[in-house]
């Protein structure tokens, strides 16, 4: 990669690690727009985002900015690697669904790291880069744990909008609109499917029921992750739903 930091002069270059749903749909969003480079577990994966035309290399030592779309559970494994082949000064940010725990790791990094976390409020329930779609985030709301400005240009030409978030409370909140949601899709649907009902319930059921229930078929990993990372704000914004249920149950049962 020649032109050191900024590839192509004045062209930034971005590097996506983890080239699957999230990272090809930064990659096809960016197509043109910056220079990409990205890495991948799987080399058949980086051998088809060659072929796409969606990275011209995988060193990322020349990255201004790096996004790591590795799966939760690998994200801090990643920045540990990360910031041995980072240029000094580049951005290192990432995309998991979960923060605090991964700020609070950066934060004892002994030496220390341009980090900003981040959380694109977008998704399907598919994997892989097959998945990704350029169009992904557009309209969506993207959390960033800090300001910076090179990174919300990019986030910006994605289609998104920043939303500077504790990760803190970045994590209350998505336990309440993602976290839990995804937990009560996933325990309605077992609940009917082991009713003793379920035959013909699950013959007559149409949109509706489709609805309440696309969640539960999330990819099953990144739902595991989800769920164990979080746990104890998805466990605490349970007892409060279940409380409120309970109160509606009782009102419900009142009225005429
Ligand atoms: P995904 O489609 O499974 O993509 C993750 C990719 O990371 C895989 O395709 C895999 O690529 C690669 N990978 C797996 N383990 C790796 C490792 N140890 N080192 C390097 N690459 C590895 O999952 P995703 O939905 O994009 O999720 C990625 C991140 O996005 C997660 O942190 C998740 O919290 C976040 N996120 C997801 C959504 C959503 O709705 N899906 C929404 C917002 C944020 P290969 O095996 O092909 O190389």
């Amino acid at each position: 990669m020649a032109g050191g930091a900024g590839g192509v002069k004045g062209v930034k270059t971005v590097a996506v690690i983890g080239i699957g749903l999230i990272g090809g749909s930064i990659l096809k969003g960016l197509k043109g727009k910056y220079k990409l480079v990205g890495l991948s577990r799987n080399p058949d994966t980086v051998n088809k985002a060659m072929e796409q035309g969606l990275i011209t290399a995988t060193s990322i030592g020349h990255a201004d900015v790096i996004f790591i779309c590795t799966p939760i559970n690998k994200t801090i494994d990643t920045i540990k690697e990360v910031a041995k082949t980072a240029r000094p000064g580049a951005i290192i940010t990432d995309v998991a669904s979960i923060k605090a725990p991964i700020m609070d790791f950066v934060s004892s990094m002994p030496e220390p790291i341009n980090f900003i976390g981040g959380h694109p409020m977008a998704g399907t329930e598919h994997k892989g880069l097959e998945a990704s779609f350029d169009s992904l985030f557009q309209g969506a709301k993207w959390v960033l744990t800090s300001k910076n400005q090179l990174l919300e240009e990019i986030i910006a030409a994605l289609g998104a909008e920043v939303v500077i978030a504790d990760p803190y409370k970045h994590d209350e909140a998505v336990a309440l609109i993602s976290h839990m949601p995804l937990f009560l899709s996933q325990a309605l649907l077992s609940f009917v499917e082991n009713h003793q009902n379920s035959s013909l319930a699950l013959k007559l059921a149409a949109s509706g029921f489709k609805s309440m229930t696309r969640l539960a078929y999330t990819n099953p990993e990144l739902a595991e992750d989800m769920l164990s990372s979080n746990k104890k704000n998805v466990l605490r914004t349970l007892e409060e739903f279940i409380d409120d249920l309970d109160k509606k149950r009782d009102n419900y049962s009142q009225e005429k």
